[in-house]
């Protein structure tokens, strides 16, 4: 399973993009937000400060599904950008914490 080479046509993400939108209405999402944790860096945010991170991008072929949207920081939203999560997670792991 390669999603890094799926062409994504403007029609796809605009319904991935929808779809995201419904999901952040869901119990399951603000069940998500209310753990306060972003699930790449571990580290304690206020709900208000999460964002929905796609853990394989729209851009990339990923779907706004339970199993592909977590909770992340707005610091990892913004660093990871449109990296897949294991990508992501690698360049974590690089970084001296600090
Ligand atoms: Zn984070």
């Amino acid at each position: 399973m390669d999603f890094l080479f799926i062409p994504v046509d403007d029609e796809s993400m605009a319904r991935e993009r929808r779809k995201a939108k419904l999901l952040k209405q869901s119990a399951w999402w603000k069940n998500c937000l209310a753990r306060g944790t972003c699930s790449y860096c571990g580290k304690r945010v206020h709900p208000s400060q999460l964002t929905m991170d796609h853990k394989i991008p729209i851009v990339r072929g990923g779907e706004s599904s339970r199993s592909n949207c977590v909770p992340a920081c707005q610091e990892c939203n913004r660093n990871k950008e449109n990296l897949p999560a294991e990508m992501w997670k690698r360049c974590l792991d690089g970084q001296p914490s600090g």
